[in-house]
């Protein structure tokens, strides 16, 4: 645990760690096996697939950044997930919540479908349809907050309270935001984890994950996991996200100030029914957020007017945003969730959780804020003619 400032930590991350050479940025160490000393006598590290210097670097960083004790880098974000999925038995309940990421949604209910564990996906703002399902003394509850792709919030400290009341251990998925801008371990949850694909990463070039602990015992157990089942993350992919870990309080000062602008802009837009983003006034998770986030992030959602056709126009006449998966990299882009990101929820799942045809969810980018406006201007004017 450490007492820097969040920005300190992430620039300096693995600096002036290289004892060897003094090389200044952290070595990427690709050797896949490292020699004993002799006769039963290994060094720190063995075996690539157990442990790396320049993956444990990494996962040390996030763990500071998260205040965690153990950091455990995984080959993308969801094997992060499944990495927390080996602490169930067939007799556990997961709680999972309705709107989340739909590739999570369709890990849990697929292998709840086999009879690994059971699932109960439930509205976590339902204070109702919670207590219900916390009745059934799970095992886990899964959190996303802000959720994919509608960007609801959930009371995290209240959420891990009651559920540690039924002796649940809590995760929380904090890619929307980063460990900058939410520090779930610090709200009492047990489990925080990433899709460092996006934000930390930042770069749309890494596809990886990570998972953090609060507590020493049970991070160790997950690193014997992670090891088991071979899900841990590459050295390259750990040196990739190390390094654009380094830009992420630069980075996200910018997402957000241009996500601020186009929120207002597009909530004043006549096109739109509706804009999802916490930083609004008027959403309903305007005051959770502003009480367990940092900011506001840069991901949101709307509705436009004219349904789908209008979506397939707007797509159409974009020509900075990218239409593509994915977010929180440099580049801004767009997505429509129902065919894309939540194609993984079938179709009564998606309209349950608000996920209609006219959605569309955007990641700001960093590039000129005039230019991210000018470029939505036209296609917008197109979709409603
Ligand atoms: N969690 C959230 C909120 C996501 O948006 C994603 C991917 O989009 C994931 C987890 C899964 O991450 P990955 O694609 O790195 O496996």
């Amino acid at each position: 645990m450490t007492s820097k400032k969040p920005a300190t930590l992430a620039v300096r991350a693995g600096i002036n760690s290289d004892k060897h050479h003094g090389g200044v940025v952290p070595a990427i160490h690709l050797s896949s096996t490292y020699a004993l000393k002799g006769f039963n006598d290994k060094r720190q590290f063995d075996y690539s697939r157990t442990g790396n210097p320049t993956r444990s670097t990494f996962g040390q960083a996030i763990a500071d950044l998260e205040h965690g004790a153990v950091g455990i880098v995984t080959s993308t974000g969801m094997s992060a997930v499944h990495l927390i999925c080996q602490l169930l038995t067939t007799q556990d309940t997961v709680i999972i919540p309705h709107d989340c990421y739909g590739g999570s949604y369709r890990l849990f209910t697929h292998l709840a479908k086999r009879g690994q564990f059971n699932v109960i996906v439930v509205d976590q703002n339902d204070e109702e349809a919670l207590a219900q399902a916390l009745a059934k003394k799970p095992r886990l509850v899964l959190v996303e907050s802000p959720s994919n792709p509608l960007l609801r919030l959930v009371d995290i400290e209240k959420v891990t309270q009651a559920s540690h009341n039924v002796g649940a251990l809590v995760a929380v998925d904090n890619t929307f935001l980063s460990p900058l801008l939410q520090q779930p371990l610090l709200l009492g949850a047990d489990i925080v984890f990433h899709s460092t694909t996006k934000y930390i990463n930042g770069h749309s070039d890494v596809v990886g994950g990570v998972l953090v602990t609060k507590d020493q015992e049970l991070g160790v157990e997950l690193a014997w996991w992670a090891n088991c089942i071979g899900i841990t993350g590459s050295p390259f992919d750990s040196y990739l996200a190390l390094r654009g870990l380094k830009t992420l309080p630069i980075r996200m000062k910018q997402h957000q100030e241009n996500a601020n602008v186009v929120a207002k802009y597009l909530k004043n837009h006549s096109a739109i029914n509706a804009v999802y983003f916490p930083g609004l006034k008027d959403h309903p998770g305007h005051e959770i957020a502003k009480r367990q986030q940092k900011d506001f992030g840069a991901m949101m959602s709307f509705e436009i007017k004219g349904g789908v056709e209008a979506v397939k126009v707007l797509f159409d006449k974009l020509a900075l945003f990218t239409l593509a998966q994915s977010l929180g990299g440099v580049e801004s882009l767009i997505s429509h969730p129902s065919t894309m990101t939540h194609a993984g929820m079938e179709i009564e799942a998606q309209i349950a959780a608000g996920i209609t045809q006219s959605l569309v969810r955007i990641s700001v980018g960093i590039e000129d804020i005039t230019d991210i406006i000018s470029d939505l201007e036209q296609a917008l004017l197109a979709s409603q003619i």
